[in-house]
């Protein structure tokens, strides 16, 4: 009954200038302080009313209004919007700010979104834009199933509870709906790089990219410290969602300016779609997560649906997680090494040491299916160590010049301890640093926070080079790599395997391989299978191979072999 007293008043709100102009059926008058009648129409309205300009002044908000938003006493004309929310009970600071976010943004032609209160409903707002500037808002109390928390401080999106709420309401209604979860790799390494403040620039920056990337009816929340959920109603479609999460981890993947530089961090995402996964809330946002957390273990980002066989592979990663640390106690763990080619000479100029888990039921683990668990549970330090410290001592047994590669997860820059622990392998072993590589993801080669650079340094200091690793899968250019402190470029596997035919992939391949001679950096192609391929690595530029055409990585008891082989004379 009130709307429709609003509804019917509407068409009588027209003709507005700067102050308001009141048309009704006997003709146009024009308004003029002290009594303007429109403002005195909407004041009489009974349901809450508030009239503003569009710079978010106030111009006028009604009892009605006034009751709603837990206000003693009206508003001094010209006061900001948000401003008038911080004098009630009934709000948090945050909401205030959102108030003017959305107000801003309905103005710029989205849909007025809702405030969160304290207690259990929501403000909901309706923004109509009169002609000549004068906004109407209409303020609703939208009854929510569960009591709606605060939002984030941080950055002003819904927090878990208030997600939850509102994904529990879609579902009541029967609405399909897409549920996102994204987060991003790595962004432990900018807190602790560059501190909290330049972490919460990213996340703020963050939170305004995946607003400015959907529509205005789906909500966006952080739900964990760097985890943020999408909430998408009326989305019943895979590749829809899947498309739509892939858009906004390339735009989480740009560089962010923070701290005073730009942090380059790689987002992924998983989700779940209702009904077709789950129907419940809570259900469902954990579906959204375990497809996450499968996106995560494949380190390049992108994005997964749910898939109910997760549920099982999650369990078996818990378990691995549970016997990693038993794993490193036993000794369980053994590094095999697989050889380097320089390709004008044709000879092994060293071998990357390479990981694998001895389970005693399992067998021989590789890699891929525990390192990211082990650095997500905060365990690659410690394994990171042992493979350091194993590699040193094995590969001091070797004939200079051959090298050692070791991998470097970008965790075990965490804590700053790395530097101190190269230099306690070199001298434990008696390895010359210039005899051990440490192979970087190219995400981390970028993320490049001061902290991890003065790490770098150090360790280059003693003698150490340092590669990118599987150049090509992250985001950056090579113009971006010309000013960081690495000797060698890895191109990627997924490159190669592409050859000869492919002809983006050579085109690739080349461009790297003459960018990467004119800034002195060697270059490897990785996973080299057959002599064609290496041929064509050869031709287009290539400095050094790996890949199971030379050999598979193997034993260290294997080394004098593989050399007899390839070099043709035994250690
Ligand atoms: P990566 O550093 O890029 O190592 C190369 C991977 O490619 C190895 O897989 C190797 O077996 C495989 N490979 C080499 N040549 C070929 C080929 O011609 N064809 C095919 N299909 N594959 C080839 P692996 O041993 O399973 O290691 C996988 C990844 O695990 C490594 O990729 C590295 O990122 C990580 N990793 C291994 N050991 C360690 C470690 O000690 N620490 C850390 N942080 N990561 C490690
Ligand atoms: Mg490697
Ligand atoms: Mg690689």
């Amino acid at each position: 009954m009130a709307s429709m007293t609003l509804r019917h008043a509407e068409p009588v709100l027209t003709g507005v200038r700067k102050t308001l102009t009141v048309v009704d059926g006997a003709g146009k008058y024009p308004a003029a302080p002290p009594r303007d009648p429109a403002l005195e129409m909407v004041r009489a309205l009974p349901e809450p009313a508030i009239l503003c300009d569009r710079s978010l002044r106030v111009l006028m908000v009604n009892a009605g209004a006034l009751r709603m938003l837990g206000l003693e006493a009206a508003p001094v004309p010209g006061t900001e919007i948000g401003r008038i929310l911080v004098e009630s009970p009934r709000f948090t600071p945050a909401a205030a700010r959102l108030l003017h976010r959305v107000m801003t943004a309905a103005l710029e032609g989205g849909d007025c979104g809702e405030i969160p209160m304290r207690g259990a409903p929501t403000l909901a707002c309706h923004l109509t834009l009169l002609p000549g500037g004068v906004l109407l808002l209409r303020p609703r109390l939208v009854e929510t199933p569960w009591p709606v928390a605060s939002m984030d401080a941080l950055t002003g999106l819904a927090d878990r509870q208030t997600f939850l709420a509102k994904l529990h309401a879609a579902l009541s209604d029967g609405q399909p709906c897409a549920v996102l979860m994204l987060d991003f790799r790595g962004f432990r390494s900018v807190n602790d790089g560059l501190g909290d403040a330049a972490g919460d620039v990213v996340l703020r920056e963050a939170a305004q990219r995946l607003k400015d990337g959907l529509r205005s009816n789906d909500l966006v929340a952080r739900i964990a410290a760097d985890e943020f959920a999408v909430l998408q109603p009326g989305v019943d479609s895979a590749a829809v969602a899947e498309r739509v999460a892939r858009r906004l981890t390339a735009r989480l993947s740009e560089p962010i300016q923070a701290g005073g530089q730009a942090v380059v961090l790689v987002a992924r995402a998983g989700f779940a779609l209702a009904p077709a996964d789950g129907t419940e809330a809570a259900a469902l946002l954990h579906c959204a997560g375990l497809a996450l957390a499968e996106t995560k273990m494949d380190g390049a980002g992108g994005a997964r649906r749910f898939d109910p066989r997760m549920e099982q592979r999650a369990k078996t990663r818990h378990a691995i997680a549970s016997g990693l640390s038993e794993a490193l106690a036993r000794r369980q763990f053994v590094l095999h090494y697989q050889p380097l080619m320089d390709l004008a000479t044709e000879r092994v100029t060293g071998f990357e040491a390479l990981i694998r888990w001895n389970h005693p039921e399992r067998g021989l683990i590789p890699p891929m299916a525990f390192i990211p668990v082990a650095e997500e549970r905060g365990m690659i330090g410690a394994i990171g160590e042992w493979v350091l410290r194993a590699a040193c001592a094995e590969a001091a047994g070797w004939p200079a010049p051959l090298t050692v590669a070791v991998n470097v997860a970008v965790a075990q820059f965490a804590d700053g301890r790395l530097p101190a622990i190269v230099g306690d392998a070199l001298e434990a072993s008696g390895l010359p640093g210039w005899r051990l590589e440490l192979e970087i993801t190219e995400s981390l080669a970028l993320a490049q926070t001061q902290v991890v650079r003065g790490q770098i340094d150090a360790i280059r200091a003693m003698g150490v080079r340092f590669a990118v690793d599987d150049f090509g899968t992250g985001y950056s250019t090579l113009a971006q790599l010309r000013n960081l402190p690495f000797d060698r470029l890895k191109i990627d596997r997924s490159f190669v395997r592409e050859l000869p035919s492919g002809l983006e992939s050579v085109a690739i391949i080349r461009a790297v391989a003459e960018l990467g001679s004119a800034l002195g950096l060697a270059i490897t192609a990785e996973g080299v299978e057959t002599e064609e391929q290496r041929d064509g690595l050869k031709a287009m530029g290539c400095t050094a191979a790996q890949g199971f055409y030379y050999g598979r990585p193997e034993p260290a008891s294997s080394v004098p072999g593989v050399l007899a082989r390839l070099n043709g004379a035994p250690i």
